[in-house]
Parts: structure tokens; C-alpha cells; sequence
């Protein structure tokens, strides 16, 4: 396995730092430490820009002149992917599903929409259940023939190209605990279109690092979730050269803490943002970071995650959803979710 032989476009802040939390730490009476992809530095940052270094150098050496995606509303990986295109000079059209049926402005214009615009990307809102993939080649078709060269990225730019993202940050991460002598038992991180786990788990498996990864879910039932990782996997390691190298047991995910459905705030998660944001003052998101986060506390409390074990949390961002969600700390629209998912 060879990274370098991947084109890849050199945009986010790496390494991204590996810190202690003492606070959280002493609360919960156990080792955590954290891996800050939350500063990976584009427009706020977030776990899509690792991806997109791979994503986007696919884009350009096609030639791409647009770039397309798609995901929920308050998309992360929209937010990066407009920003990725604006700082490469491509335009970037980006259909949103409303997954949520929330009505509040700020969740429809404020947070990671208004980043949207901001970088110059297009939007266009369908309703939720749409299939996006399938709408998303529509719209593309309709660009090409008005001769545009366009580039579509999944949703959470979970393809073998994407994983790579995470293929390095394995490596990256290991490489930081091994010079830090830091012995990892277990990496927790939030787990939605699988990219970032299926490429933690096959770059941890292609160095043999014997390290276990437990993915939070926030969408999906627990075999679909695994089921996709596995998937995703197999093909970043063929992708990669080590084919075989990832086991079905290799891949775990918790799925427990998904609440009502795909981006609506669950109680757990929300005291998950209030504990990080005042114990060791860090931002955590409702969609994705915070159900982590309170698997993550959740589990140590019930003694699943050991007393002796050494855990990092992989960070994957989305604090910028924040402002998109703010009746959520309020009291307001999320107690009583219009519902779908
Ligand atoms: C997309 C996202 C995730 C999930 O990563 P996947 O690769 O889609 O599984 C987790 N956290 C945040 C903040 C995200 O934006």
C-alpha cells in the first residue's frame, strides 16, 4: 500500500492534532483523547476534506467545470465540497434533501446552507425519501448536455476514492500514538455514509495496527450500517492493492444512539454538546459528532468500553450545523420533530 500514487489535491490542515482530555477524562473515569479532524481547516473543517483531497483531484484531472453532490440539508460535506470547488475554481452545484421536514430559517437558510452560498455554489432542495443519487445523475446529465464537464460526488463522498482520506488518516493517527507512545485500544467516531469508518478500518488493517474502531451510527439499522461499511471496505482495499485485507468482524458499529431518525437531535447527544463544549470547551455538532459522542459516554458509563481501555475520539466536525440547530437548545422545534428519515 502506497498512498502517494493516489493524485490527491493538498487542501486540508495536516496532521490534524491528537490531544489529551483531561476534563472529560477524570468525568468519565477513563483514558480519552482525541483526534482533532474537526481542523482539517476548510471552511471550518470537518472529516469531508480528507476525502475530498482525493475526490477533488479526480475533478480536476478529468477537467471538471462543475462539481455536484448532494446530501441532507445541513450537509456537511456539502459545505466542504462548495469550498473545495471555489478554492480550485470550479463551479459547484449541490442538491439538498430535506431529511428532517424542519421548517425553522436558520435550519433551512443558516449554518452549513448559508457556507453554501457563501462559497458560490447552487443549491436545490428536494423532499425527503427522494432517491439523490438518482437525481443527482439526472441533473448531471442535463449539465453535460449543455456541455459542461461535471464531476459528481456521493453523498458524504463515500466511494473506494473518498475512503482514501481515511486510509491516510489511519496512518496518520498511528503514526502520531506511535511517536507520542500512546497504545490505542479503541478508536469511537460517528459513522453515516461509511466512508470514514470503511477507511480508518482498511488503513488500520493494511499496517496491521490491531487496533479496533467502533462507529456510532446516525442513520441506519446496525447490519445495514456495518453492511456498508464491510462493503465499502472491500473495495478501498482492492482500490489500494491489499485486497482481502479487511475481515467482516473488523467492522463494528453501535447503532443505539441514532434517536427518531437521520438529523434530529436525540437528549443524549444534545448534553454530549453541552458536556464537551463545557468540560473541555470543544463543539460538537447534532447530526453526527454529538450521537457519537454520547455512544462514546454511554457505553463507558455501562462499563462496555473497559475501565483500562485508552479510547480516541475521532472528531469529525460539523460545529458550523450548530447554527442551523439552535432551537434545539431552546426547547424549540427538535422536542417535537415534523418527523421522516
Ligand atoms: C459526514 C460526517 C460524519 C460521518 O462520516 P461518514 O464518512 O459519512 O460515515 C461524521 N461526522 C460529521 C460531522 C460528518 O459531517
Amino acid at each position: 500500500m502506497h498512498l502517494a500514487r493516489f493524485p490527491r489535491i493538498r487542501a486540508a490542515h495536516l496532521p490534524t492534532p491528537l490531544e489529551p482530555l483531561p476534563r472529560l477524562s477524570k468525568a468519565l473515569r477513563r483514558e480519552i483523547w482525541i483526534k482533532r479532524d474537526d481542523c482539517t481547516g476548510l471552511s471550518t473543517g470537518g472529516n469531508k476534506t480528507r476525502k475530498l483531497e482525493f475526490l477533488m483531484a479526480e475533478a480536476e484531472a478529468m477537467g471538471a467545470d462543475l462539481v455536484m453532490t448532494q446530501g441532507a440539508t445541513q450537509s456537511n460535506h456539502a459545505r466542504q465540497t462548495a469550498a473545495f470547488a471555489a478554492k480550485l475554481g470550479m463551479r459547484c452545484h449541490i442538491l439538498l434533501e430535506d431529511r428532517t421536514g424542519y421548517s425553522d430559517p436558520n435550519y433551512t437558510t443558516n449554518g452549513n446552507v448559508l457556507l453554501d452560498h457563501l462559497h458560490g455554489a447552487t443549491t436545490e432542495v428536494h423532499p425527503g425519501g427522494t432517491d439523490m443519487a438518482a437525481a443527482m445523475e439526472r441533473v448531471a446529465e442535463a449539465k453535460r448536455d449543455e456541455g459542461l464537464r461535471v464531476y459528481t460526488i456521493p453523498g458524504g463522498g463515500s466511494n473506494p476514492t473518498g475512503a482514501l482520506g481515511y486510509v491516510n488518516c489511519a496512518m496518520e493517527l498511528v503514526a502520531q500514538a506511535n511517536d507520542s507512545g500512546l497504545a490505542i485500544d479503541r478508536i469511537v467516531h460517528a459513522t453515516g455514509s461509511s466512508g470514514t469508518q470503511a477507511g480508518l478500518v482498511t488503513g488500520l488493517a493494511a499496517i496491521n495496527a490491531g487496533i479496533p474502531v467502533l462507529g456510532i451510527g446516525t442513520r441506519a439499522p446496525r447490519d445495514k450500517q456495518e453492511q456498508m461499511v464491510f462493503d465499502l471496505a472491500m473495495r478501498t482495499a482492492e482500490r489500494l492493492g491489499c485486497p482481502g485485507a479487511v475481515a467482516r468482524d473488523m467492522v463494528v458499529a453501535n447503532t443505539d444512539y441514532v434517536g427518531e431518525g437521520y438529523g434530529l437531535p436525540t437528549p443524549e447527544g444534545l448534553a454530549a454538546i453541552r458536556m464537551f463544549a463545557e468540560l473541555e470547551g470543544l463543539l460538537l455538532d447534532p447530526v453526527y459528532s454529538a450521537k457519537g459522542a454520547a455512544g462514546m459516554v454511554d457505553l463507558i458509563r455501562k462499563g462496555e468500553i473497559g475501565r483500562d481501555e485508552r479510547i480516541v475520539f475521532l472528531h469529525t466536525g460539523g460545529a458550523a450545523g450548530l447554527f442551523g440547530y439552535d432551537f434545539a437548545f431552546s426547547g424549540g422545534q427538535s422536542a417535537a420533530p415534523a418527523a421522516a428519515g
